[in-house]
This record gives structure tokens, sequence and C-alpha cells, in this order.
């Protein structure tokens, strides 16, 4: 197994610490990989800083070329990634390989694209006897932090519209889930020149904190918990770094009396429980109108009871594990609380499996009510509560009560009620009788607590760049 850092172009054994990584599904231990010691996060950021006039001078044609190349080695290698990811996060080996892979190779090629042909406004004589164009450059060396939910999917987002802009970059991934990414560090030391790609491994402490501290670091991008968003906006105070904020999400789902009920209960079944939950745009905090919510509660318990847990690659495996014991816990806990409100029916779940692995049922909370944690509080486990509401005001203005503002669904027949509402839902991204879905043309983001930081599209390039006014004496 590939455990070596990747700085300036060469794989590198970690010099401090190794950290055990684990078979989510099992509890055990399956690798150890040594972290980076704080002076190689200074080495990496170095790296990327002499790399990136090079690499910020490339012909788009030429970065996109490169680009390709990643993704095709996705394609080749899309078994043995999947492998490998799903033998460390649990989930089942299906998902990774047929929902995930295809779609991290989509995401360099759509960049790999998008790139030749950046937009703007056109040059002019604004001012009479000048010509004004706009440029938009790369901002410099951008540090990365990606989560562990889907570890090589969310590094993805993270390098393809960074290098495709003529940026470098120095990426950690989470310490639960570097394996994935140290196997891509292998690719990309024969791919790119060296230092456009670093990759340096280890905990939020002490290595995030010095690649987000870093003063040769231009931009941070995070994906992540939103205190340690919090975090990085205190280290970019010191050198005013642009940040780029993936916090979260607590996903409202509001269902008319008019909905297709079948179709809301197969949905919230598949994309509220899609990596047991642990998705920021998870379809888990639902609000069902008074007519359809009896039956919509008896119709989900049915349906989430059918759906079938297990280990990576047990037959017809649905669901897999949480992360962690400890992300465990913390589901459990919730639900504990939430269960123990008078006015709350458990519906069926809420029980932690034994056995090796961290797995959690899943779970459907009947009645919650709008102040409860339950329905405020991002659970990121396969958990989710429903509501009742009396009308439509109502049900917007409990969905916009909400910390986050990541992403929401609204499902209905009447297509001119489900737009009125979509445009005033306060979200980065509505689907209207569907939920979950991303394209790598469209950008994934929210507001409020869930960040601003858009990935995917071209919106991420103009995040990745600087846009930049030229004007000529003529
Ligand atoms: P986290 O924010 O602690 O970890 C995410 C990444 O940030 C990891 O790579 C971690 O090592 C890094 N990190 C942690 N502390 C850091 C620091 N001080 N400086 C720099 N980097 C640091 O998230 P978590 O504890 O693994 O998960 C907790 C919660 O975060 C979840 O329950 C969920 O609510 C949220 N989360 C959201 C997403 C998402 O897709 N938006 C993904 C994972 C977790």
């Amino acid at each position: 197994m590939q455990t070596q850092l990747l700085i300036g172009g060469r794989l590198v054994a970690g010099e401090a610490a190794a950290q055990p990584v684990h078979d989510a599904a099992s509890g055990a231990q399956i690798a150890a990989v040594p972290e980076a010691a704080v002076a190689q996060v200074h080495s990496a950021v170095m790296a990327a800083e002499a790399a990136f006039p090079g690499w910020a001078r490339t012909a788009p044609k030429d970065r996109a070329a490169l680009l390709l190349r990643i993704a095709d080695h996705i394609d080749t290698e899309a078994r043995a990634y999947a492998e490998l990811e799903s033998r460390n996060t649990g989930k089942p080996l299906a998902a990774a390989l047929n929902d995930e892979m295809p779609s991290i190779a989509d995401v360099f090629r759509f960049f790999a694209g998008a790139c030749r042909s950046p937009q703007g406004l056109a040059a002019g004589e604004y001012l009479p006897g000048h010509t004004s164009m706009i440029r938009r450059d790369p901002v410099g060396v951008v540090g990365s932090i990606a989560p562990w939910n889907y570890p090589l999917m969310m590094a993805a987002w993270k390098i393809a519209p960074a290098i495709a802009a003529g940026n470098t970059l120095v990426l950690k991934p989470s310490e639960l889930t570097p394996l994935t990414l140290l196997k891509l560090a292998a690719a990309l030391a024969e791919i790119l020149p060296p230092g456009v790609v670093n990759i340096v491994c280890g905990r939020g402490e002490p290595v995030g904190s010095a690649l987000i501290a870093h003063d040769r670091v231009r931009m941070v991008s995070l994906t992540g918990s939103v205190a340690t968003g919090q975090k990085v906006l205190m280290a970019a105070a010191g050198n005013l770094k642009r940040t780029h904020l993936e916090l979260g999400g607590k996903a409202p789902v509001i269902v008319f009396d008019d909905a297709d009920i079948e179709a809301v209960v197969a949905g919230v079944r598949t994309f509220a429980f899609y990596n047991a939950g642990q998705d920021c745009t998870a379809a888990c905090r639902l609000y069902a109108g008074k007519r359809v919510y009896e039956r919509l509660v008896a119709d989900l318990t049915s349906a989430v009871r059918t759906i079938k847990v297990g280990a990576q690659e047990e037959p017809g495996v649905e669901m897999g594990p949480l992360i962690s014991r400890g992300q465990r816990e913390r589901v459990a806990a919730i639900v504990a609380r939430a269960a123990a409100s008078p006015h709350v029916t458990l519906t069926t779940g809420g029980k932690t499996r034994t056995g090796g692995g961290f797995f959690y049922e899943p779970t459907v909370i009947a009645g919650a009510r709008q102040d409860d944690e339950i329905v405020q509080r991002e659970v990121f486990g396969p958990v989710v509560s429903v509501t009742p509401f009396s009308d439509t005001d109502e049900a917007i203005r409990w969905a916009n009560d909400s910390e986050y503002g990541l992403a929401s669904s609204v499902w209905t027949r009447d297509i001119s009620r489900a737009l009125q509402v979509a445009a005033q839902l306060q979200y980065g991204a509505t689907w209207i009788n569907t939920h979950f879905a991303t394209v790598s043309e469209m950008p994934h983001g929210g507001f409020k607590r869930s960040g601003y930081g858009k990935d995917l599209s071209v919106y991420a390039l103009e995040d990745y760049t600087v846009v930049r006014h030229l004007m000529v004496k003529l």
C-alpha cells in the first residue's frame, strides 16, 4: 500500500508518528500512515510556490491534456481505487465503483475543458483612448483540506479546478481516509510537473493547522465541519488568504399534499441513507403536508426497514457503517436525546449494530418539532426526521429556519408552486421532485454556516482565480 507523501514531485515518507487507518466495516486496522512533520508541510508549500510561475504560464490546452491523463488513469484504475476506498470507509463497493469513480474522472474532464474557455466582460474603450480588458489569473499556492465522507471525490473537487486554473496545491486528506489520495499521489508524481500538486497527510492538528496558517499559502479551501471552517477563517486573517468553505448542511425536504408519495418515499430511502447519511446534502429534514404526513411516515418507515445494511461486498448491500466509533457515538447520542422527547416517535432504527465495525441502523423519527435538536442540528448519519406543516408559508419559514444553507428539495405535482417555493428557499441548491444529484457543470455550495465556496462548474474556476483589469492607453 502506498503510504508516502508527495512533495515537490517525489514520494517521501512522513517524518512524524504513524497514524492508524481502519476498515470502518470491521474496525480492524488496515494501514499506518506516517504523518507529515511540520517542516514537511513547509517544504510542500515551498515546492508549490516554486512550481507556480511555470504552471501558471502553461497554456490551458497543455494543462487540460494533463487533467485528461489523470481522468484516464482514474478510469483505468477504477476498480483498485474503489476497492481501497470501500475497504477504508466501509461503504458498499458498488457505490464507490459505479457512482464515485466515474464522477471523479468526469470532474477532471470537465475542468480540462472549462479552463480553455473562460468567460468575462468584453474588451473595449470604456474610457476614450484607452482599451480595457479583463484577465482571470490564478491565485497562487492553494492549501486544501479534504474530509472523510467521499475521500477521493472531495480531493478531486479540490485538485481539478485549482490546477486547471493555473494554481499549485498542497492538499491534506482526512487522517481517517488518506489511502486513495496516496495512491493517486503516485500517479500524479508521474503525470504532473514537480510541485504542482503536493500531498501531506496527518491530523487537523498539527498538520492541517500548519498548512492553513502558512504565510505563502494564498488561498485555503476546506470541506469539513463548521468548527474547522472557523479555524480556517482565523488562520486566514494573518495574510488575508482567500477562503473557500463547504461546511455541511441540514437539507429540508418539503413534501406537499399533492406530491407523488411513492416517489418521495423511494427518493428519501435513497437520498437520506446513501453513504450512511454522511453527506452534507442528505435528505434528512422532512416537512410533510398534514394530509400526507401519516402515510408518508408509515410508508417511509416500511421502506427504510428494507435497507440492506452490511459490509462492503455483502450481496445486495445498500448501506455501510459510519466512518468511526466517535461518529457513531455522536449520531447515537443525538438520536437518544430526540427519542427521549414525549412528542417524538422513533418508528424504526435507533440502534447500534453489535459486532465489528461502526454500524448504525437506518432511523426515522416522526413528530419532531421545529425547535428540536434533531431538526436543527446536522446529524451526518442515517437519520431522518419528519415534521408536519400546516401551510406553504410555514413550510418555507421552517425550511429556512436553519443555521445551514446548502441543499433542499420541494416535492409537488404543481410546478408553479414548486418554483415559487424554490425561489424563497435560502439554499445553494434546490431540487424539485428529486434530491441529491450533482453534475460537474453545475455548482455545489451554499450559504450561512454551510460556507460559501462553490465546487464544480465554472463557478469553481472563478473561485480559484482573481479578476484583473488591464488598461492600455492608445
Ligand atoms: P473536521 O472538520 O474536523 O475534518 C475535516 C478535515 O479538516 C479533515 O481533513 C481534518 O483533518 C481537517 N482539520 C480538522 N481540524 C483542523 C485544523 N485545526 N486545521 C486544519 N485542518 C483541520 O470534520 P470531522 O470532525 O471529521 O467531522 C465532523 C463533522 O463535520 C461531521 O459530523 C459533519 O457535520 C461535518 N463534515 C462535513 C462534511 C461535508 O461534506 N461538508 C464532510 C465531513 C464532515
